[in-house]
């Protein structure tokens, strides 16, 4: 039987692979399918339904620059309001029709003979494309920590990705395992309704005074009204993020003032909300603010202060049937688990699918012998016709649509001169990937990761070698006029 042929294939139907569709049609492509394991559109923000779920930046600036949303209900939106962007989104640019969900994608494999590529679904069915792109996202492979006796609980276990919302947290005694960047949002909505709360923090989260507030109807038909006044408000929040990135993250080394200024900030927050010294103590980090994914709110320090929210630092022993265990012997009594133990960055991702390109290279056996790399965080040598954009190097800035909007670009002067040389094929160089590797390395030398004092961090920015191959060490600026400017002969394309 001879399976079915496409020109494109995207995986993942989140605003990566809904933003890639989105640039397909507009280059005149439509023979397209957008394939996610997911029964519904929208990724982390379909996947993540947890009390407190929101986005960590402006929703002005975390929103496609081409589609502003005039009715944001707060400057920091909500995990529903994302979700019923992402469904606007897929109906007005007409991508839904192209989404298959309930579709496990395994493997993609390039067909040297025929010229295109084999894509593998679990329950045996095989796809055929002639571009492939890869949009599965870094943080949509939940991670569960292997802690003995796990599996011997006799409670409610729930991971932060798959939250019951059946579930009664009501009068629950309640343990929460984590202390990163859902941890902060949860922790505050979960201290409202259980009768206890023990919080198991390996490390310490950096937190500011989260300047959140409701955006008033008058302002939401204001920027219907006019947009421009919502482009302005962009511009504001868009220049505020990318002079954080650019002083606190990329070039720590010169900025170093700032980064204490920010962190004292955080310290002062910390006072504010917390008169015990010792429970403060214990809710500082012991690394540089940026090593790590920082957040902000205005009540997750509060919540350690009221009298059934527990935080415990002593390492986990064992979790037994009805409770756990800390390295120190002391054991507490719960009823339900919550895991928000994040995601498996560099094991279970990079890629999410197995792709074997020219010459049977395996492009996760070849990113961990030969370092992380991806030519501009989208396209690798030895694969051609493939973009990946959930690559190394490729997040830029602090939120994912400046990714995406370099993404896009880069899509769009790549695969429209493939389209205007009537070719079929574009592979990116070995020179220009070393080059772009190289250019990366040594931008990296006056980050906060390299510069800074990131010893205890635990940071997923982080590789098992050590390199800090997520976030990509250039401006956004830079990052979007290279999207639109690089070299085409940068590729092969024939
Ligand atoms: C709780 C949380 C809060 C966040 N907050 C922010 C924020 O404030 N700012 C910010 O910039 N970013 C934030 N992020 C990051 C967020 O993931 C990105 O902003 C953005 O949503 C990523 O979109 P994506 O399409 O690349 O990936 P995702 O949204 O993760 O979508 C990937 C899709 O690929 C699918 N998929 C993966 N593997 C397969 C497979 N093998 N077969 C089929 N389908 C597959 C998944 O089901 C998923 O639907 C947050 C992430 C989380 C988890």
């Amino acid at each position: 039987m001879g399976s079915e042929y496409l020109d494109v294939i995207v995986v993942g139907a989140g605003f990566g692979g809904i933003g890639a569709a989105i640039q397909l049609k507009r280059l005149g492509y439509d023979d397209i399918a957008i394939l996610d394991r997911e029964a519904d559109l929208g990724g982390t923000w379909h996947v993540n339904r947890y009390p407190g779920l929101a986005v960590d930046v402006p929703s002005t600036t975390y929103s496609y620059w081409f589609e502003p949303n005039p009715y944001w209900s707060r400057l920091f939106a909500t995990g529903p309001e994302l979700k019923q962007y992402a469904n606007h989104v897929a109906d007005k640019y007409d991508v839904r029709r192209h989404m298959r969900f309930n579709t496990i994608v395994q493997s993609a494999h390039w067909d040297e003979d025929a010229q295109l590529w084999r894509v593998a679904l679990a329950g045996g069915e095989t796809l055929t494309t002639r571009f492939l792109i890869t949009a599965t996202g870094f943080l949509s492979q939940p991670h569960t920590p292997d802690i003995p006796g796990v599996t011997t609980f006799d409670g409610k276990v729930v991971h932060t990705t798959a939250w019951d919302d059946t579930h009664d947290f009501t009068g629950r005694r309640v343990a929460l395992i984590g202390t990163g960047a859902t941890a902060v949002q949860l922790i505050p909505e979960l201290a409202k309704t259980v009768a206890d709360l023990t919080v198991y923090q390996r490390t310490a989260i950096w937190v500011a005074p989260k300047p959140d507030f409701g955006i008033a109807p008058a302002i939401q038909r204001l920027f219907a009204r006019v947009p421009l006044t919502q482009r302005a408000v962009r511009w504001v929040t868009d220049g505020l993020l990318e002079f954080m990135t650019f002083t606190g993250v990329l070039n720590y080394r010169y900025f170093r003032r700032l980064s204490i200024a920010a962190m004292d900030l955080c310290k002062i927050h910390r006072f504010v909300s917390v008169r015990d010294a010792e429970l403060r103590r214990k809710l500082t980090p012991s690394y540089d603010i940026g090593c790590k994914r920082p957040s902000w709110s205005n009540d997750y320090y509060r919540s350690f202060t009221k009298p059934h929210v527990h935080l415990e630092t002593s390492g986990i022993n064992r979790i037994e049937p009805d409770g756990i265990v800390t390295d120190d012997g002391h054991k507490t009594v719960i009823d339900t688990l919550v895991l928000a133990t994040g995601f498996d960055l560099w094991d279970a991702n990079f890629p999410a699918i197995e792709v074997v390109g020219r010459e049977g290279r395996n492009l996760g056996k070849w990113w961990r012998e030969n370092r992380f790399q991806a030519y501009q965080g989208v396209s690798m040598p030895y694969f051609p016709n493939y973009l990946s954009l959930a690559s190394p190097y490729a997040f830029s800035g602090l939120s994912f649509f400046n990714t995406m909007e370099y993404q896009m670009r880069h899509m769009d002067r790549l695969l429209g001169e493939v389209k205007r040389r009537g070719a079929t094929i574009f592979e990116v160089t070995e020179e220009a990937n070393a080059r772009f590797l190289e250019r990366m390395t040594k931008n990296l030398d006056s980050s906060v990761f390299y510069a800074g004092d990131c010893a205890t961090s635990r940071s997923y920015y982080f590789n098992h070698s050590g390199e800090a191959t997520l976030l990509r060490p250039t401006s956004v600026r830079n990052a979007v006029r290279d999207g639109s400017r690089f070299p085409l002969s940068d590729y092969a394309i024939a």
